[in-house]
């Protein structure tokens, strides 16, 4: 017997052992983003295990948009979120879904509601209705409009829904329990008067459905069979559960939950994104600093490293932190694999061969990559003056260091060995210049001489290559939990979260660049082109791992 592939976390057991049984023919998931901001690193963990369980047992995935409060919600996040969850890899079935589109059912439902005794309109005040609630410890006090009939409550709530009402001055409430244990259950709000105009029904509606009425509903019209939510909202199952006991819905979907990803030196909270957004911290949504899918792929994150983080992390039934450490190994890994080689050169010194002559050029080749033949082989043009990074020269220095230094020698990566002769100064004594010979025949070979380089560096043709600006980022908080207890995040904000290198040069392929396509500039680390500059702009992906070490 053949030993069958194993379920990896507690929510694929649970539905294969439906399928096994039979419960279901077919699994239905669904991801519900409200479109209020874009999504972040934790809903690319919600993506990943929704649609990846329905890729993994055959099944559907919707793509919801969870539109039920106007007031927040645009345009630009939900055609932001499609993209996002495009990217990632994934496909939702059929046409894109909204909440708002089955605002119709959701309002009979709600007359059904009243029509059994199980909703009424409530005219308390906010203040007034969490006096009458209770507290964890002690009971609710039942609503004096609790008692109104059907008709009385019918009536109401079409007035309601005709806007004959101001904003607040009554709801609709399922007519539970109020002295549950559980305060979802005291008598919950399940509509709203919101005079606002909605991104996908105009002026159609002035009462909306709170969440809690929505949820659960949508996806029994949808047919999803496992509503997976985090878990916070496990105190809403025994609505979630009620609501489809009280209504003719069409499928009785099963709400499970899982812990969320929480990120360190991140925060992950829309609303708090949103702030950074707003109060200008960041470049908006996509800066590579933000923890948003959108930030990672401008920052030149791959589809496979998030889905591969999201792996790496699991499904578990408790909330936690992850170290950002890992998402920045998943990361590497892929870009150590994958990623085509160039070089560039971020503090550019000039370095004049005097042997080399001053009208010869020529082109010299590199592999694209050191493991993979298919990716093409670079074209190096070679001339008689070249830069290499400030760093990568000193007068003097001991036998640590294997870079150029007076008297010594270094090979040019994939070109000549060269030695250093003299440091050229300006008045203030700065090296403004290195004059070096090449040392003949010394292309992919060693010296006759027998005296070998100690080190290889990266270097630029100054003569023929492409100059632009680099950003590099850190971390944009200096807290490992910027967000906890009661700090305020933004008071943990990096300073250094952004370094513009505004003069670096680099090999001339760059100048082809494709977005979307992220480089391991050697020795220096991981790096992609840029989407929204409107000049050559590189954003520093991630560091190498180790300090670079000499071959
Ligand atoms: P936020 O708190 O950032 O506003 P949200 O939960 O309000 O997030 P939604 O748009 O409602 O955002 O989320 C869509 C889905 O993504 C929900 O099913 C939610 O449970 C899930 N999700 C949101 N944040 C996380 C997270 N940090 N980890 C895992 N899943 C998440
Ligand atoms: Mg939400």
């Amino acid at each position: 017997m053949t030993e069958a592939a194993k379920p990896t976390n507690f929510l694929q057991q649970i539905l294969q052992a439906d399928l096994d049984s039979g419960k279901h023919v077919k699994i239905v998931t669904r991801f519900p983003p409200e479109p209020n901001g874009y999504l972040h690193i934790g809903h690319a963990k919600s993506i990943c295990l929704n649609f990846g369980l329905a890729e993994a047992l055959g099944g559907e995935c919707n793509l919801r948009f969870d539109d039920t409060n106007p007031a927040k919600e645009e345009q630009q996040y939900i055609d932001a979120i499609k993209e996002d969850v495009r990217w990632l890899g994934y496909s939702w079935a059929g046409d894109v879904r909204y909440a708002s589109s089955y605002f119709d059912t959701l309002f009979e439902w709600a007359c059904q509601l009243i029509k059994q005794g199980d909703a009424y309109v409530c005219d308390l005040s906010s203040d007034e209705a969490r006096a009458y609630r209770g507290t964890l410890k002690e009971p609710g006090k039942n609503s004096p409009y609790r008692e109104r009939t059907a008709e009385e409550n019918l009536a109401l709530f079409e007035q309601m829904k005709n806007g004959d009402f101001d904003e607040g001055a009554c709801v609709l409430r399922a007519k539970i329990d109020m002295s549950s244990g559980n305060i979802n259950m005291r008598d919950p709000i399940l509509y709203r008067i919101r005079k606002q105009s909605h991104h996908q029904t105009g002026d159609k509606w002035c009462i909306y459905p709170n969440y809690d009425f929505a949820h659960g509903q949508e996806d029994a019209i949808e047919g999803v069979t496992h509503s997976i939510c985090t878990l916070e909202f496990a105190d809403h199952r025994p609505l979630y559960e009620w609501l489809l006991e009280h209504l003719p819905v069409p499928s009785k979907p099963k709400q499970y939950e899982f812990g969320r990803l929480n990120l360190n030196y991140s925060v992950t909270s829309k609303r708090k994104l949103k702030q950074l957004v707003d109060e200008g911290y960041v470049d908006g949504w996509t800066d590579p600093r933000m923890p948003t899918i959108a930030g990672y792929r401008r920052r030149g994150y791959t589809p496979a490293a998030l889905r591969k983080f999201c792996e790496m992390i699991g499904v578990t039934k408790s909330d936690g932190v992850v170290d950002v450490a890992m998402l920045e190994h998943a990361i590497r890994d892929d870009l150590d694999k994958n990623s085509p080689r160039a070089m560039c050169v971020l503090k550019p010194l000039k370095v004049i061969l005097t042997n080399y002559p001053d009208d010869k050029t020529e082109l010299l080749e590199a592999p694209g990559h050191p493991n993979h033949d298919d990716l093409p082989a670079r074209q190096l043009p070679f001339g008689r003056e070249v830069y290499i990074d400030q760093d990568d020269f000193r007068e003097e220095a001991n036998k640590k260091y294997k870079r150029l230094v007076l008297g010594k020698r270094v090979r040019l990566r994939s070109a000549y060995i060269i030695e250093a002769d003299k440091a050229i100064k300006n008045d203030q004594g700065e090296i403004i210049a290195v004059e070096a010979r090449i040392i003949e025949g010394t292309v992919g070979k060693n010296p006759e001489d027998g005296i070998k380089a100690k080190g290889v560096i990266q270097w630029v043709a100054a003569h023929d290559c492409a100059k632009f600006e680099v950003r590099l980022y850190d971390r944009l908080f200096t807290d490992a939990a910027p967000d906890s207890g009661d700090k305020n995040f933004l008071d943990s904000i990096n300073p250094h979260s952004l370094t513009t290198v505004d003069c670096a040069v680099g090999e001339k392929g760059l100048l082809n660049a494709e977005v979307g396509t992220t480089y391991q500039f050697e020795r220096e680390g991981y790096f992609c082109r840029d989407s929204q500059a409107p000049t050559l702009v590189f954003n520093r992906t991630i560091g190498l791992r180790d300090t670079w070490v000499d071959k």
